[in-house]
C-alpha cells in the first residue's frame, strides 16, 4: 500500500458539491482507502479571469494502484462528473483530480508526471496539503514542505467556513 495525495477542484455547477462527490467516488472505488481530506479552500482562477473561483481540497488515500492506473481511475471520475476538455489551458471545469503525490516516487510518464507539476508554487495545493499531514512532508526532487509553504503568498486563498 502506498500513501498518495490527489487535489481536488471544480467551478462549475455546484462546485463544492461537485468536490463531495468525486471524495466518495474516490473513497469507494476497489485498492483505494481515505486516509485524510483537507478543509474545502476558494481561490480565484489561473488562466483567464473570466471563469468563477474555484473550489479546492486535497486527498490523502491509501491504494494499491499503480500510479497509471489511479490516472486512469481519476480521468473516468473526471468524465463521469461531466469533464469537457477545452483547447485552453486552465479553462473552467466541473472537475480536475490530479495525483499530487505517489509515496516519494518520482515519475515522468507521456500521460504523468508526478510530484505534478506546478505543485511547488500552487496556495491551493500546498495550504491543504499541509493541513492534513501530520510529519513534515517531502516533496521528491522539491524539499520539504514548509519550505515551499514559506515561500508561497496566499493569492487570495480562502478556507471556505
Ligand atoms: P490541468 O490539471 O493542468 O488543468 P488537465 O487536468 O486537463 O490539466 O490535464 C492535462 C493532462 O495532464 C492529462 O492528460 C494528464 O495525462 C496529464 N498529467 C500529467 N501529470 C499528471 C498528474 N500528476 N495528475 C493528473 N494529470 C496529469
Ligand atoms: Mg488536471
Amino acid at each position: 500500500m502506498i500513501e498518495v495525495y490527489i487535489g481536488l477542484g471544480s467551478n462549475l455547477q455546484q462546485p463544492k458539491q461537485q468536490i463531495k462527490q468525486a471524495r466518495l467516488a474516490i473513497a469507494k472505488q476497489k485498492n483505494i482507502k481515505e486516509a485524510g481530506f483537507s478543509s474545502l479552500y476558494t481561490s480565484p482562477p489561473m488562466g483567464s479571469q473570466d471563469q468563477p473561483d474555484y473550489v479546492n481540497a486535497v486527498m490523502k488515500i491509501v491504494t494499491s494502484l499503480s500510479a497509471i492506473k489511479l490516472l486512469r481511475v481519476l480521468q473516468s471520475i473526471e468524465h463521469q462528473q461531466g469533464r469537457v476538455r477545452k483547447a485552453e489551458q486552465w479553462s473552467a471545469r466541473t472537475l480536475d483530480l490530479d495525483l499530487l503525490l505517489y509515496g516519494d516516487q518520482q515519475i515522468e510518464h507521456p500521460d504523468l508526471i508526478v510530484p505534478h507539476v506546478g505543485l511547488t508554487e500552487r496556495a491551493f495545493v500546498l495550504y491543504p496539503l499541509q493541513e492534513i499531514t501530520q510529519t513534515d512532508l517531502h516533496i521528491p526532487s522539491k524539499g520539504m514542505l514548509k519550505h515551499l509553504l514559506a515561500q508561497c503568498p496566499l493569492k487570495g486563498l480562502e478556507k471556505v467556513v
